[in-house]
């Protein structure tokens, strides 16, 4: 399984789902079987109990998970049927990891975060990845995973942390990081700063971006300029920078990440074996 996370900074709210549903979609065109796992970093177990004025609408799954509604765009854009699984939370891992306490499985270990929550969390993933999704019953060839929250947070430090063991785990080539910042426009000039500090933060905690997904909360396209210094002030390609800005539909949000050559970058980043690749795309 090739594993794809999606990681937010700066602020919350910038369309990382869609984004990382999008992705997902490129993929499943690609011929690729695809799955997602969405990790939200609060203690409540589900979205159930929490109440939809602050945290939006509760979507209910097939087996009657109340999960967040990114597990929904991940249903619709990828035709997929997800299960409670699907969707981390900390309490869920706090819960697991208790309960295998009490039943004493840690040998009289001192239980810590590091390595029995970050363990548990990578543990989980690498579970639910191998599930099928659709009728097929047929393992995913790809997972994607959307962090919640934003890189830096003392809600997600474990899962950032799983996350960086997490490459170790399963090799390089098998884990690639999309990384999605704001880029704000002050009076029409497009700032920077802001994706160089979260891309640093990012780093400082030992992931490294192979895409920097950057969200425009204007209907004007990422400059060439502004690209480029990105990519030099980031450390990373040019044609790792892409950008998203806002869009009249969200269905157009794949259209915009193919036309930046994501999935060509994915394709060589993580070697994928695909089966129907449309004739002009690599
Ligand atoms: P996050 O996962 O970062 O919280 P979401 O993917 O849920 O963000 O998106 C937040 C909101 O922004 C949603 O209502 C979504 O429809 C909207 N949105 C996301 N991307 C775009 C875009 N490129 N253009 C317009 N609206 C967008």
């Amino acid at each position: 399984t090739k594993y794809i996370l999606v990681s937010g900074g700066v602020v919350s709210g910038i369309g990382k789902g869609v984004i990382a549903s999008s992705t997902g979609l490129l993929l499943k065109m690609e011929g690729l079987k695809v799955t997602a796992i969405k990790i939200d970093p609060y203690m409540n177990i589900d979205a159930g109990t929490m109440r939809p004025q602050e945290h939006g609408e509760v979507y209910v799954l097939h087996d009657g998970g109340e999960v967040d509604l990114d597990l929904g765009n991940y249903e619709r854009y990828l035709d997929v049927t997800l299960s409670r699984d699907n969707n981390i939370t900390t309490g869920k891992i706090y819960r697991e990891v208790i309960e295998k306490e009490r039943r004493g499985d840690y040998l009289g270990k001192t239980v810590q975060i590091v390595p029995h929550v970050t363990n548990s969390i990578q543990d989980w993933i690498e579970r639910v990845s191998k599930v099928s999704v659709d009728e097929t019953d047929e393992e995913p060839d790809v997972c994607i995973i959307e962090l919640g929250g934003t890189v830096g947070d003392i809600e997600s430090a474990p899962f950032v942390e799983a996350m960086r063991q997490f490459q170790f785990r399963v090799g390089q080539e098998n884990f690639a990081l999309i990384h999605v910042s704001l880029v704000p426009d002050m009076h029409g000039e497009q700032k920077t700063k802001p994706t160089q500090t979260t891309v640093h933060a990012l780093r400082g905690l030992g992931l490294l971006p192979d895409i920097i997904a950057c969200r425009l909360l204007t209907s004007a396209p990422l400059e060439t300029a502004t690209k480029n210094k990105i990519s030099m002030f980031c450390h990373v390609q040019p044609q790792q920078v892409v950008g998203i800005h806002d869009v009249s539909s969200v269905y157009h949000v794949p259209l915009l990440l193919r036309s930046q050559g994501l999935i060509e970058f994915l394709h060589k980043r993580l070697n994928l074996q695909t089966i129907n690749i449309p004739p002009g795309m690599i």
